[in-house]
């Protein structure tokens, strides 16, 4: 194992990058001794962050979920995780 990639470097979306360093270093497998205060957060972020990715297919229940979840926190990479859940939402919809 390499020590120069760290493994955020996963991820070309820069959205994703940014959702992805929201888990906390266990989750990231950075520091293995750390003690994660919020497992369900990290979880939610790091599906979120492979999702942004395009690593994982989601439902239309997750979608509606994590919209919830983006547009309540502020800053402009949340705002295009919002827009991203938005257009996946509306094409869901359009295929009905
Ligand atoms: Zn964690």
């Amino acid at each position: 194992m390499g020590t120069s990639t760290s493994p955020s470097e996963q991820y070309d979306n820069p959205t994703a990058r940014y959702v992805y360093v929201r888990m906390c270093s266990y989750h990231r497998g950075l520091n293995l001794s750390h003690k994660c205060k919020n497992e369900q957060a990290c979880a939610r972020a790091g599906r979120l962050a492979a999702w942004l990715e395009g690593m994982i297919e989601e439902s239309e229940e997750w979608f509606v979920m994590n919209l919830n979840y983006v547009s309540n926190r502020p800053g402009e990479e949340w705002r295009n995780a919002e827009n991203s859940l938005r257009i996946a939402l509306s094409g869901i919809r359009e295929m009905v």
